[in-house]
């Protein structure tokens, strides 16, 4: 069914069935990986806020968690490049494993911009996991990048913690922008 947000209308895309399913294997997958350690999760907000916790109440690995928020789109449906901190990471990762969860990675702007910050405190191994990613629209690679929930064209999408003007960030299911 279609939905209107702000003014624009969207369209089903990926069920929350479908991202559960994908959850599960990244969040296996995480806890072979990281066995044996206690890594440090860094969520970035808004947008990662529900894969996030979706993620982390299945890993059966002792962890920390915490929080930055960052944002680069300013309400609209294109990438800005102009990235605004509006919580900084003050936790200690020196020496530490480190696992960046995104929503999306687009132009790769923002996730250039946080593993630069994060490598320059040091840490024992960096690494990022997605939700989404555009290959399309990436300006370039980002090799952290190891864990990714779905690829998607250069369609604009908003549900499960993504948005439109701060709307649909509640939804189960992801939609992409129509027209
Ligand atoms: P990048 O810096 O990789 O271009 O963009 C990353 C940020 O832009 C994401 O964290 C997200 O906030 C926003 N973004 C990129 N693509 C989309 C999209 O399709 N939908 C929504 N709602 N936000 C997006």
């Amino acid at each position: 069914m279609e939905l209107r947000l702000a003014g624009l209308t969207f369209e089903p895309f990926i069920a929350a069935a479908d991202i559960a399913a994908r959850v599960d294997t990244i969040a296996r997958k995480l806890s072979a990986d990281y066995k044996g350690t206690v890594p440090v999760l860094i969520g970035v907000l808004n947008g990662s806020f529900l894969f996030f916790a979706d993620i982390v109440k299945q890993l059966d690995i002792p962890c920390e968690i915490t929080f930055t928020k960052l944002a680069s789109y300013h309400g609209g449906t294109q990438s800005t490049m102009k990235i605004r901190e509006d919580i900084e990471l003050n936790a200690a990762i020196q020496g530490r494993d480190v696992l960046v969860i995104e929503d999306i990675v687009d132009t790769g702007n923002t996730a250039h911009y946080l593993l630069e910050k994060l490598r320059l405190k040091q840490p024992a191994s960096l690494k990022m996991c997605s939700l989404l990613l555009k290959p399309a629209a990436l300006l370039k690679p980002v090799e952290e990048l190891k864990y990714v929930g779905f690829e998607i064209g250069n369609e604009f999408v908003v549900g499960y913690g993504l948005d439109y003007q701060e709307l649909g960030r509640n939804l189960k299911d992801i939609y992409k922008k129509v027209g």
